[in-house]
């Protein structure tokens, strides 16, 4: 029997290239490896779970199951891959061996966990997928006060959703602003002025450094010295792409797992996409470029090599309070920002030495510009 194409990981990038290798291609073995249940879902979505009134039951598309059917595809669930190994083309789950006939790493990427003292760690909820979304909900059943801890894009999209929510809502960053890097100070401003208005009170400086039961709740000691109360945490601090196993391997991996334009790692017959993998050193962990992988890959694997080229990749933050649409410039781009502010309504953009736009941010109003500054935008992978 011809030895499969085996993608581990039945996230967004690992489901949406089984579809698009079948529309190619309806016969070749597939098999699918997940360490979770395999059911589908849009992982943006976990974010306006309250606003949009879904649980993680909700939120869940098909199961398992069904995506095989539709996939004609074999998919093994909470099955961890364990060890690769590149010179006898297989893997390993445990003491399973599995062949493959090509390779796909889309195993994501992991949430980063900040050490804080205290007896009170297990109140402390990453959210990086359907089943976290599951236990923090539950847990958030009948509770009223939360913590976030991060005030990037994620920490920001949960914290204008629990609003929504009635949830009370406090964020905690050692940034100065909230979504540093991504951001001016003005688009930040007026992000976090309209989730102020929604509630949301803001500890910028300091991290938390001790959580703890009381009779209560929680208590919350913040390296500045202040105590917050709260019924439950939300950590959004970060992620960091997947590369244990690949590097154990011998494949190259930076922040993400090295890959060259047609997604192959430093293996042949090996491939990364999605979150773990890092194309020509953009490690961009956001739906836009992990889809411009699929379609490449895809034809690759059916035997048209095609190389991944990234246009301009804008995202839209989901804090509706401050609708917000941000195309970051390239990490070093040499330029500066020019803001034009009007309240709430901030139009930012990062102009190159010859005025040429690099990138912007626009809050409020200012976003129905979004199309119009998108055709001036260079790719982000020509
Ligand atoms: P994942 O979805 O993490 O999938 C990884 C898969 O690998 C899982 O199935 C897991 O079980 C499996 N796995 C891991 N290790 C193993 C192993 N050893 N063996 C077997 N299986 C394994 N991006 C945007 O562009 N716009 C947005 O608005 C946006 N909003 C977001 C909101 C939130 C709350 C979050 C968390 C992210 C958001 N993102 C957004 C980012 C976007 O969702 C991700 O870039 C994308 O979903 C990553 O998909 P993936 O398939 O690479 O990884």
């Amino acid at each position: 029997m011809t030895a499969p194409i085996v993608i581990i990981g039945t996230g967004l990038a690992g489901y949406n290239l089984a579809r698009e290798l079948r529309k190619l291609d309806s016969t070749t073995p597939l098999l699918l490896i997940t360490s979770d249940d395999g059911r589908s879902y849009s992982k943006p979505l976990l974010s306006t779970g309250f606003a949009m009134g879904k649980d993680a039951d909700g939120l869940g598309q098909a199961d398992a199951g069904e995506m095989a059917e539709k996939l004609n595809a074999e998919i093994r669930t909470h099955t961890r891959v364990t060890r690769l190994e590149p010179a006898a083309r297989r893997i390993w789950i445990g003491n399973e061996p599995v062949v493959y006939r090509d390779l796909v790493l889309a195993w994501g990427a992991q949430t980063i966990r900040v050490p804080v003292e205290g007896d009170a760690q297990d109140a402390i909820f990453p959210i990086n997928d359907l089943h976290d979304y599951r236990r923090f909900r539950a847990a958030a059943q009948g509770k009223q006060r939360v913590l976030i801890l991060g005030a990037g894009l994620i920490g920001c999209e949960f914290a204008n959703d629990l609003l929504t929510g009635g949830y009370q809502v406090d964020v905690v960053a050692p940034s100065t602003q909230i979504m540093p890097g991504l951001l001016p100070l003005e688009a930040a401003t007026a992000v976090q002025g309209g989730l102020q208005q929604l509630g949301a009170r803001f500890h910028l400086g300091p991290v938390l450094q001790r959580l703890e039961r009381t009779g209560d709740g929680l208590q919350a000691r913040l390296s500045d010295g202040q105590t917050l109360n709260c019924d439950l945490v939300v950590s959004a601090v970060g992620l960091r792409p997947r590369t244990e196993l690949a590097a154990e391997a011998g494949l190259q991996v930076a922040r993400g797992i090295v890959v060259d334009r047609l997604l192959q790692t430093s293996q042949p017959h090996i491939y990364a996409l999605g979150d773990c993998a890092e194309v020509e050193g953009l490690s961009l962990l956001y739906v836009m470029p992990l889809m411009s992988g699929v379609r490449a890959l895809a034809r690759t694997l059916t035997g048209t090599p095609t190389m991944v080229s990234y246009g301009a990749m804008p995202v839209t933050v989901k804090t509706p309070v401050c609708p917000l649409v941000v195309s970051p410039p390239a990490v070093g781009a040499e330029g500066h920002w020019s803001v034009e502010a009007q309240g709430a309504d901030v139009r930012a953009r990062y102009l190159g030495p010859s005025g040429q736009l690099l990138g912007y941010a626009l809050t409020g109003a200012a976003t129905q510009e979004r199309m119009a500054l998108n055709r001036q935008l260079p790719p982000v992978l020509a």
